[in-house]
């Protein structure tokens, strides 16, 4: 359960970021740089007194998530690109995570069928609800179209700092045996796609999270660590956001090292597969008596 204090958290950073979600939209078109949209989007937050959850996510045709641009990346959205943008807020804690994906060329189509299927997945949220019952609305919506919803992508729980609280919400018919109750914060987050239906870890990585403090060899990473954990806590942070701290090559040595060493928590980019586009949207709902509240409406 949820205290009074807590919901009116909630409901603050899911309006601010639905907000920041609707200034970013129009900008995610054709010849838009992707790091620029999403240092814009984390600006937003800031602007409006939260602070990113995770990095700006926007990844592009059969890449699913994770791919938060690099401080050097200069790739610029082309006609017939899928762009998936994925963003989290949090204010003091609680957070926020919603998503959306801007067809540019004729897949349009494929970002209504994932719409249809995040509203089916709403629907089906209550008390008592087994998660399966909410992959299954997925699944439907996306076969009945003749796409695939992504297998090993899933929905989530949220808690104060923690950005997977326990809870998974499949995207496929399957029995977990985890139910809702009232007040669980949850992020649903159908993907769908023309591929195989499953995505891959990439050998890239831009996005790490704190896990534990760890001997290291290299004094810069002791003390990139040190600073990771006083800024970020045990949220994602981006490569970019440390862009400044020091050089591109030191700062790739000194993350290898900390992921290598189990200090950090690399998020591989994951792709599809069969390399299918993917399209994604995402809303955070607080489970009530009656259904769900869609806090980023
Ligand atoms: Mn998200
Ligand atoms: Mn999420």
């Amino acid at each position: 359960m949820l205290s009074d204090e807590e919901l009116q958290m909630y409901m603050k950073v899911g309006k601010l970021l639905a907000e920041v979600r609707e200034l970013v939209r129009p900008f995610v078109k054709v010849g838009a740089k992707l790091v620029e949209i999403a240092e814009m989007t984390e600006d937003l937050i800031r602007q409006k007194g939260a602070k990113p959850a995770f990095p700006c996510n926007v990844s592009v045709n059969e890449v699913a998530a994770h791919y938060s641009p690099p401080a050097t990346d200069d790739t610029v959205i082309k006609e017939g690109d899928m762009v998936k943008v994925d963003i989290g807020a949090h204010l003091d804690g609680y957070i926020a995570d919603t998503a959306f994906t801007v067809a540019t060329g004729g897949g349009a189509e494929m970002v209504q069928v994932v719409e249809r299927a995040l509203e089916a997945a709403i629907n089906a949220v209550k008390p008592g609800t087994d998660v399966g019952e909410i992959g299954k609305a997925v699944e439907e919506t996306a076969v009945a179209a003749g796409l695939k919803p992504v297998r090993n992508l899933t929905g989530h729980s949220l808690g104060q700092w923690n950005l997977h609280a326990g809870i998974t919400v499949p995207n496929v018919n399957e029995q977990t045996g985890q139910k809702l109750s009232i007040g669980d914060v949850v992020a649903l987050e159908p993907f769908v796609t023309d591929g195989a239906g499953y995505v891959e870890d990439q050998k890239k990585v831009y996005i790490f999270r704190y896990l534990r403090d760890m001997p290291t060899r290299l004094r810069m990473s002791r003390e990139l660590l040190r600073h990771v954990k006083r800024e970020y806590n045990e949220l994602p942070f981006a490569e970019r956001w440390l862009a400044k701290r020091m050089s591109k090559l030191r700062l790739e040595l000194t993350l290898r090292e900390l992921a290598g060493v189990g200090a950090l928590w690399p998020y591989y980019v994951l792709a599809e597969r069969a390399k299918g586009k993917v399209a994604q949207v995402e809303h955070t709902v607080i489970v009530t008596e009656q259904g769900c509240e869609v806090i980023t409406r």
